[in-house]
């Protein structure tokens, strides 16, 4: 097991740059997952540090190792890409056992590390079933537990859920999830699902137009976004952003949403940007202290049974999302609170204000 380092590392396509001076270390032991939308470059890097894409600037080293220049090869590396890579026409034992007799491991030994990668992702009881007969999910597993099982120093999976079935993909996103906790391997997965991000990452290192903007704990990059694009991307639907409709004078910040100014450090002055997510503003269906009255102009059910309210406060509009309850029972207003704790503010390059709110106590 080993971390991997990249620095400067930029690709480009004539003019076009794919991935740009992207410089970051994915810990050992860790889960890193690449989010973000189509387009931003998360392919092409894991395809610069497996070695199938070489960079026009910048190095990867896998622990102490420059492998810039090292065929894939070489590496040291497991990948398991969107469509599963299997022997077709023999049993699922023997798949996990191939790979493992190319490493010349003694068959004791083989037995056991099969064993314990079919137990850990749920495989043993078709390890005698020919892969032809598995479903998608099935298959996959297959291809997971074959890379896991040669215990490279790095895995990379490129969506590996992406095309399996709905129903399925809660199994394998399950047994994924249980491989990933056991194992404790250096991981580098892709994917554009912010729900799966969330559940397999320890790190999430979020993308857009061939950057990494931020690379924290999932609920870290939820709660404190580095940027606006990060609080956007993130939750369904993405943070409400509001560009007026407030104002920092001294020490306070003042709004219409805000029932009374909340105080605010020096750099705070500096704000163009307000946000807050839909989800984390306080609502009541009766008038409460520090609450402001807010007119409704929209509903909708949202997943999980809460509501999505679209809410109006002079002429500011914010998303809310709130207890269902209370969501039905509201007829044309509510008190809506805006929690200091959950408020950001934005400079004009859309960057979060260090010293905004979250530091004030
Ligand atoms: P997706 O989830 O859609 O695969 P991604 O974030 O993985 O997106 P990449 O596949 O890395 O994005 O592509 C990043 C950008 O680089 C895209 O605009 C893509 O069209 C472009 N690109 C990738 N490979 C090449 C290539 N070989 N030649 C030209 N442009 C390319």
């Amino acid at each position: 097991m080993a971390d991997v380092r990249v620095d400067g590392i930029s690709k480009y396509f004539g003019d076009f740059g794919a991935v740009k001076e992207v410089s970051t270390v994915f810990e050992e032991g860790t889960v890193t997952v690449l989010l973000g939308p189509s387009g931003c470059g998360k392919t092409t890097l894991m395809r610069m540090i497996v070695g199938l894409e070489t960079p026009t600037t910048g190095s990867v080293m896998i622990g102490d190792t420059d492998v810039t220049r090292v065929p894939t090869n070489k590496r040291q590396i497991g990948m398991v890409f969107q469509y599963p890579v299997i022997y077709r026409g023999t049993t699922v034992a023997r798949n996990l056992e191939l790979p493992l007799v190319a490493a010349k491991m003694d068959s004791a030994a083989r037995k056991k590390r099969i064993d314990e990668m079919a137990e850990i992702i749920g495989l043993t009881d078709v390890l005698e079933t020919n892969v032809d007969r598995l479903d998608n999910a099935g298959r996959q597993k297959v291809a997971v537990a074959r890379e896991v099982a040669r215990q490279p120093e790095v895995l990379l999976f490129d969506e590996p859920i992406t095309n399996v079935d709905l129903t399925s993909k809660l199994e394998l996103k399950r047994s994924l999830k249980q491989l990933f906790t056991e194992l404790r391997q250096t991981i580098i997965y892709v994917t554009h699902d912010q729900t799966e991000a969330m559940s397999l990452a320890d790190k999430i290192a979020l993308m857009n137009t061939g950057r990494i903007v931020q690379l924290d704990a999932p609920r870290v990059v939820y709660d404190r976004p580095d940027d606006v694009f990060a609080g956007w991307f993130l939750g369904s639907p993405g943070m409400n952003f509001l560009r007026t409709g407030f104002v920092v004078e001294g020490s306070s910040l003042h709004s219409p949403l805000l029932a009374s100014p909340i105080p605010v450090g020096a750099e705070a002055q500096h704000a163009t940007t307000m946000g807050i997510r839909p989800e984390q503003l306080t609502a009541s269906l009766d008038e409460q202290p520090d609450h402001v009255r807010a007119e409704i102009v929209d509903k909708a059910i949202t997943i999980g049974g809460r509501m999505l309210l679209g809410v109006k406060v002079q002429d500011l509009e914010i998303k809310a999302v709130v207890e269902h309850d209370i969501g039905k029972n509201a007829s044309s207003s509510i008190w809506i609170k805006l929690p200091q704790e959950n408020l950001h503010l934005f400079d004009a390059h859309d960057r979060k204000i260090e010293a905004g709110l979250q530091s004030v106590g």
